[in-house]
């Protein structure tokens, strides 16, 4: 069928306006189709009490790389940043902080062998990391295939894994399955200093440091902090403004973004996907249709499962899925004083994560559906940094809650008051009186997330990004490089390589796949 417009993308988040800018540039006519009423999926804003805005999801920005950020001309658009190069800080009860620059951790607890081992730990990650480029901002190649593009991205993956020459290559084989945990007894001695290494590795993932293959999702967030100048950083307004920069750029190239606006589900005709129905029941077609939506929503929701094959959906349905990330987002009256910590240090990344045992233990009742007692948290005071943020010496409050379980028993309701008064009872123990400063609280489950913004399970990923679920095979054998058993029917989101993380490189990618008419 002949239509006017050549790309329908279901979803604005970050991937899907990245997708969108990207073919628009190219002269193609693309309709972006959001169900929110804003552009951004996980990186958008939300308003909190007094109309005050902070980041809803996602609130740190790190791996989104400089190409991306130049060729879409995202500072004209909007984005700026409130801060760069943040540091990590690992707070302490009785006030023993140890802060994490780059290769430099500083802390009166941490021996002069922590500080070498830490220094040894940081150097060869980054090695191994750098080894990972190659294919990181690619189009995952699959592994027997007679292209010589494909072929030539993992002679790229080989080659830069033979660079590191005879002992650095065999380490990273040896390493590069391995759980995080005994990685790090391996270089250094204090709980909390490797707890607070832990946390770039198990942020937005289903398992603890103990799991296996810890070290591959270390490196690979390494990887994506290597292709952007600007370390963890916070945006100038919030993550929303990084979507809506995305947007606008989108719109400069000629994109019509429509927000407002959810696909019920895919038109297929012959095998080949030709447009939308809304929810309205408006019907429109396109050349081409790109869901930015995860695969769950994409095969099980938006498309009759006549179209797909038996194992397919059972794969599909079987895809891990499941979120154990949720969000707190507090309204202060005043800057909290946490225990031992200098004030020129709050508009740090501050995480609470005590030792190795304590991110165990906070795992472990995710597993069984339960809540943590003592939960692990990423905590960013944005408007510390951001005077665009709150009035009136008013403070904003944004937290990673890790190692929230997937709840949907009937009391679900009561078990998120709990958890609230857990996480604040958490946070009382380190700065002590922050309770009395609470104007406003809330608490997003996995499951909050799942219904507020759309994604099957709430999860980070989309797919949890494990080593079944890597490279060419992400998020499964049967969905890789961006295509679907559907004819011109692409993924863009999170779900495909390289994963998840405000990265825009899966959005990229699948504009190239389809320019390049891989579809
Ligand atoms: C609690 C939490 C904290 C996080 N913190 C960080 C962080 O600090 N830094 C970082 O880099 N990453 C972070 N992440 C991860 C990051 O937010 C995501 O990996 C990333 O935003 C995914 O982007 P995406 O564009 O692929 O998908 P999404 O942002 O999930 O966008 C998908 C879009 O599709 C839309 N959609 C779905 N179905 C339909 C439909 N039927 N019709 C129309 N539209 C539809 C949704 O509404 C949504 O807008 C965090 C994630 C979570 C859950």
């Amino acid at each position: 069928m002949n239509s006017l417009i050549n790309a329908i993308i279901i979803g604005a988040g970050h991937n899907g306006l990245t997708c969108a800018a990207y073919l628009a540039r190219a002269g193609q006519s693309v309709l972006v189709l959001e169900a929110a009423a804003e552009v951004g999926g996980l990186a958008r804003n939300r308003i909190v009490a007094n109309g005050e805005q902070l980041s809803s999801a996602a609130h740190l920005l790190h791996s989104l790389p400089q190409d991306i950020i130049k060729d879409l001309q995202l500072e004209k658009y909007g984005l700026h940043y409130a801060a760069q190069h943040l540091k990590t800080v690992s707070l302490n009860k009785n006030g023993a902080t140890i802060v994490l620059n780059k290769q430099l951790a500083m802390g009166d607890q941490l021996s002069s062998a922590d500080l070498l081992g830490y220094d040894r730990f940081y150097l060869d990650m980054q090695r191994f990391s750098k080894a990972l480029l190659p294919v990181l901002g690619k189009v995952a190649p699959e592994i027997a295939i007679e292209d010589w593009r494909q072929k030539l991205d993992l002679l790229g993956l080989g080659w830069s894994i033979r660079k590191l020459g005879t002992f650095y290559m065999r380490e990273f084989l040896r390493i590069i399955g391995m759980n995080l945990y005994d990685l790090m007894d391996e270089y250094i001695e204090n709980t909390q200093l490797k707890a607070a290494i832990a946390m770039d590795a198990l942020l937005g993932s289903e398992w603890g440091a103990r799991s296996m293959g810890s070290v591959l999702t270390y490196l690979y967030r390494q990887a994506g902090e290597l292709r952007n100048n600007t370390g963890l950083a916070l945006p100038r307004g919030g993550m929303g403004t990084v979507s809506q920069a995305i947007a606008k750029s989108a719109r400069q190239s000629g994109a019509d973004i429509r927000c407002n606006s959810p696909v019920k589900h895919i038109i297929i005709e012959n095998n080949k996907a030709v447009g939308v129905v809304l929810e309205t029941g408006e019907e429109i077609y396109a050349d081409t249709v790109i869901s930015n939506a995860d695969p769950k929503q994409t095969f099980l929701k938006l498309i009759n499962p006549d179209h797909l094959g038996t194992n397919f959906v059972r794969q599909v349905n079987n895809l891990r899925a499941k979120g154990k990330a949720g969000k707190l987002h507090l309204v202060l009256s005043q800057k909290p004083s946490f225990t031992g910590l200098d004030d020129s240090l709050l508009g740090e990344r501050l995480v609470i994560a005590p030792g190795m045992d304590d991110i165990e233990l906070a795992f472990n009742p995710s597993k069984y559906k339960r809540y943590p007692d003592s939960p692990i948290l990423e905590i960013i005071l944005p408007s510390v940094r951001d005077d665009s943020l709150c009035q009136n010496g008013q403070q904003l409050l944004s937290a990673v809650v890790q190692y929230l379980p997937y709840d949907d028993s009937t009391n679900e309701d009561q078990n998120r008051t709990a958890m609230l008064r857990v996480v604040i009872e958490t946070l009382e123990e380190y700065a002590p009186g922050i309770s009395d400063l609470i104007i406003t609280a809330e608490l997003l489950t996995p499951r909050d997330i799942e219904r507020e913004f759309g994604i099957s399970g709430g999860h980070w990923h989309h797919v949890e990004l494990v080593f079944e679920s890597f490279l060419f095979n992400r998020p499964t054998p049967l969905l890789t490089r961006h295509a679907t058993p559907i004819d011109n029917l692409l993924l863009c989101g999170a779900s495909c390589h390289p994963g998840g993380n405000l990265m825009g490189i899966a959005g990229r990618n699948a504009a190239q796949q389809v320019l390049r008419g891989e579809k």
